[in-house]
């Protein structure tokens, strides 16, 4: 193995959004290799707070972290802006979070995970980044296809196949539950991580950063504060097997 590879095989570009998901998996990622890099993505947004608080928990981390801050390296802000123009979902539109014929919520915004691994792609081959994490997840999902664990597999083979390299996508949370999402933080953060997540994380779908509950800022009505909501109470509970 020469020394760019084993440069490469210590580094990781994680697809960060400012969520709890991909904050967690940001922390296990830095709690495993040497170089980690962020990416983000711009895809019209209804709720540009999205953008902001993943700055937010990124500063976070530094000061608060500081074995971390040595290790966490660029952050890519990527415009796919034009996906919000071809699709028409209540992430991107003004319109209510409702259930779709085809039995998806219309939250689901066709193609953004393998457009956003594409590019994941694109920018660890330029940074020479072996390891790429998401935090998709097919245990507790909305249905979304594009999150599922064969989809993963898929977009790995395209990705290695398509730009000659040897990626290897990373979903710490693709087995767990919230509950358990929470549990790992804490395992690998302490409570140092679980007030991070709890305070300068964002999931609310409605970009509610106004209203503070035991488990964070959101609307607490819609899905994703719900499922955020239900796994914290579980997790204090002890319900988690994580
Ligand atoms: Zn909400």
């Amino acid at each position: 193995m020469t020394a760019a590879d084993q440069t490469a095989d210590q580094s990781a570009l994680v697809l960060f959004s400012g969520g709890q998901d991909s904050a967690t998996c940001l922390a296990w990622a830095l709690d495993r290799f040497t170089h980690v890099e962020t990416i983000g993505f711009d895809y019209g947004q209804r709720h540009a707070v999205e953008l902001t608080v993943r700055l937010d928990v990124l500063a976070a981390i530094r000061t608060r972290f500081s074995a971390w801050d040595d290790r966490l390296g660029d952050d890519h802000l990527v415009d796919l802006t034009t996906l919000a123009k071809v699709s028409e979902t209540s992430l991107t539109r003004d319109v209510a979070i409702v259930m779709q014929a085809d039995g998806l919520p219309n939250s689901f915004v066709p193609g953004r995970n393998l457009l956003f691994l594409t590019f994941a792609g694109a920018v660890a081959y330029r940074r020479a980044i072996k390891h790429l994490v998401t935090g998709v997840c097919e245990t507790d999902y909305s249905g979304y296809p594009d999150c599922r664990d064969d989809t993963m597999k898929a977009m790995q083979l395209a990705l290695n196949l398509g730009m000659e390299r040897r990626f290897v996508i990373h979903t710490p949370l693709m087995w767990i539950d919230k509950a358990e999402t929470w549990a790992l933080a804490e395992k690998i953060g302490g409570e140092a991580l679980l007030d991070l997540i709890r305070d300068e994380t964002h999931t609310c779908y409605n970009g509610d950063r106004s209203h503070r509950h035991e488990w964070g800022y959101g609307c607490g009505t819609c899905p994703a504060c719900e499922l955020r909501a239900d796994g914290y109470r579980r997790f204090l509970a002890g319900s988690s097997t994580a």
